[in-house]
C-alpha cells in the first residue's frame, strides 16, 4: 500500500484536491524573536489582561478569518499568524512583520517558517486501489482555524485500524468520512462566513455577546458546535437588535449542521450511490457560499 502524506504541494498520487482555489488558502507563519525589551513586551499583556504564558490573540486584524497570536517564553516571543491573502490581505508573514515594526521591543527571528494551509472540505476519494492520502494532501483540515495537525493524526488511527482490522483502503476512506469527515466540511463552511466578515461585525457578534466563550469553546476544541437552548434564548434580546447579523449567522449554522449530517450516509462502495452522494455535497458546499453572504 502507497500512503500520499506529502501536504498540499506533494506528490498527488490521486491527483489535485478537488476544488482548492486561491481564496481556499490561509497563509500562515510562524517566528520565534528575541525580545529587546521585556517591561514593554510585559506591559503589552497587562494592557490586555492576559496572564504571562498565555497566548495573546488579535482577531479579524487581516480580514475575518485572520489571527495574530504572541506568547512570551523566555527571553524571547513566539508570533504566529495566518490570513487569506486572496481576499486582499497581507500575508501571514507580511502581519508578523508588520506587527514587529509598530512594536520595537521584538527583535530579530530566531526561527522562521511559513506556508499555506489548504482550507476546504475533505477530499473525496481518499483511497484508490492501493493508494490512499492523508493530512493535507487530503484536505483533513480543521478549517476554522486551520489546524491541520490533529486532523491528520486522528486519519493516521483511523488508517491504521482500518489496516489492521483486514478492511484495508476502502474501510479507512469510508469510516473516516463518515465518522469525521462531516465535522471537518462542517466548520469549512465557517471557514467561508468568518473569511467574508468585517472587522465591524467581527467586534459586534463579540461585544454584544452574540459570539462568546461558549460558542467558541467547541470550535477551539476541534468538536461539533453546541448550540444550547437556554444560552440562545439568553441572547434573544441581543439578537433582535442585530437581526441582519444574527439571520446570517443562523443560515450557516443550519448549513454547518446539513453537510454533516449528510457525511455518515456515505455509501460504503464506489458506483451511482456515491457519485450521487458527491454530487449532494458539492451543491451544499455552493450554497454554504451564498449562506455566508450579508
Ligand atoms: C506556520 C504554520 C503554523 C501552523 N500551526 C498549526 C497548529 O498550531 N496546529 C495545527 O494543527 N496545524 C497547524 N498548522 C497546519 C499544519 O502544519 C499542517 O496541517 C500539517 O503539518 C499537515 O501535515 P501533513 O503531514 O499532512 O503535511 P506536511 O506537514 O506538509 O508534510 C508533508 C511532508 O511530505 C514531504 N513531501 C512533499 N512532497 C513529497 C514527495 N513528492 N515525496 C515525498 N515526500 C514529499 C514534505 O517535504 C513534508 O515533509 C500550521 C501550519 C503553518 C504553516
Amino acid at each position: 500500500m502507497i500512503v500520499d502524506a506529502s501536504g498540499l504541494a506533494g506528490a498527488r498520487l490521486l491527483g489535485e484536491p478537488p476544488g482548492i482555489a486561491r481564496h481556499d488558502l490561509c497563509s500562515a507563519a510562524q517566528e520565534i524573536r528575541a525580545v529587546r525589551d521585556r517591561g514593554a513586551a510585559e506591559a503589552l499583556f497587562a494592557r490586555h489582561r492576559v496572564p504571562l504564558g498565555e497566548v495573546l490573540s488579535f482577531v479579524g486584524s487581516a480580514g475575518g478569518y485572520s489571527v495574530l497570536n504572541l506568547r512570551l517564553e523566555g527571553d524571547h516571543v513566539s508570533m504566529l499568524t495566518g490570513s487569506i491573502p486572496a481576499e486582499g490581505h497581507p500575508s501571514g508573514r507580511a502581519m508578523i512583520e508588520r506587527f514587529a515594526a509598530e512594536h520595537p521591543w521584538i527583535g530579530p527571528p530566531i526561527r522562521a517558517g511559513a506556508r499555506a494551509i489548504p482550507l476546504g472540505p475533505p477530499a473525496l476519494p481518499l483511497a484508490r486501489g492501493r493508494v490512499a492520502r492523508i493530512g493535507d494532501a487530503a484536505l483533513q483540515v480543521f478549517s476554522a482555524h486551520g489546524s491541520g495537525i490533529g486532523a491528520g493524526l486522528v486519519a493516521a488511527r483511523v488508517l491504521v485500524d482500518a489496516i489492521t482490522r483486514g478492511g484495508g483502503l476502502a474501510e479507512y476512506e469510508t469510516r473516516w468520512t463518515r465518522e469525521r469527515g462531516g465535522l471537518l466540511a462542517a466548520y469549512d463552511v465557517f471557514r467561508r462566513y468568518s473569511q467574508r466578515i468585517t472587522l465591524a461585525e467581527l467586534e459586534r457578534l463579540v461585544t454584544t455577546g452574540l459570539l462568546d466563550a461558549a460558542m467558541m469553546r467547541p470550535a477551539m476544541t476541534q468538536l461539533p458546535p453546541a448550540l444550547d437552548a437556554r444560552a440562545l434564548l439568553e441572547k434573544a434580546p441581543r439578537a433582535l437588535r442585530e437581526r441582519a447579523l444574527v439571520s446570517r449567522l443562523a443560515r450557516v449554522v443550519a448549513r454547518m449542521e446539513a453537510i454533516r449530517a449528510l457525511h455518515p450516509l456515505y455509501p460504503s462502495r464506489p458506483g451511482a450511490a456515491r457519485e450521487a452522494w458527491s454530487r449532494a455535497r458539492t451543491r451544499m458546499i455552493g450554497r454554504s457560499w451564498v449562506a455566508s453572504r450579508p
